[in-house]
């Protein structure tokens, strides 16, 4: 699924008719992914940061999250809608659930993820909650960690450890999970937990 881009301060953003059905692609392709939801802010953080800027130029899929990037895409002739990560992540989740996909939450607070998985497995049944965990571990535990998330054998793993950590994060990630879909999400867990 080679969808087209727009740039953005000179970052690409994917053109998509259906965000939702993109992201469910690439789980459902099961080669692994690095899913991003742009917004203004991490768009400026990337002119400073080379390190993000060559990882959202890598991403598998960039997704105009927020007002500005899908203005400034407007404003190059290009017309998407916005898709805030939010709503992406559960519109995936509501198709992904009746074909038993395996999702890890990794980040937040202790106990905010756990719940939010709680929650999920009665909100989208279907759904395999393999495992959740907060998002604060010094580098000591960082490979137990990897290896927690190994063993539960995700398909997808969100990772709300905000940005640009959680982005770092996942490029290691993926060296060790190489099928498995990675979704940053920022600070939705907080969100999710009401
Ligand atoms: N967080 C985390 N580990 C850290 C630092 C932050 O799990 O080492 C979590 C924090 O608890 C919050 C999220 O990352 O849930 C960041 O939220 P924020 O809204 O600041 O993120 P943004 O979407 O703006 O990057």
């Amino acid at each position: 699924t080679a969808l087209p881009t727009a740039p953005i301060l000179d970052l690409p953003v994917h053109l998509s008719a259906d965000y939702t059905r993109s992201l469910v692609e690439l789980v459902e392709a099961a080669q692994g992914g690095h899913v991003i939801t742009l917004n203004a802010e991490m768009a400026m953080l990337a002119q400073r940061e080379e390190n993000l800027a060559r990882l959202i130029r890598r991403a598998d899929l960039v997704v105009p999250d927020g007002a500005g990037v899908v203005w400034a895409l407007q404003r190059v002739g290009r017309r998407v809608r916005r898709c805030a990560g939010i709503d992406l992540v559960e519109s995936a989740l509501r198709q992904l659930a009746p074909r038993h996909t395996r999702i890890f939450l990794l980040g937040a607070a202790p106990g905010v993820a756990e719940a939010v998985g709680e929650g999920w497995r009665r909100q989208y049944p279907g759904l395999v909650v393999a495992g959740a965990r907060d998002g604060f571990f010094g580098p000591d535990e960082a490979s137990a960690v990897l290896e927690g998330i190994a063993r539960s054998r995700p398909q997808l793993v969100l990772a709300g450890l905000g940005v640009p950590k959680q982005e770092y994060w996942i490029e290691q990630a993926r060296r060790r999970l190489t099928d498995v879909v990675f979704v940053g999400v920022g600070g939705s867990f907080d969100i999710w937990s009401g």
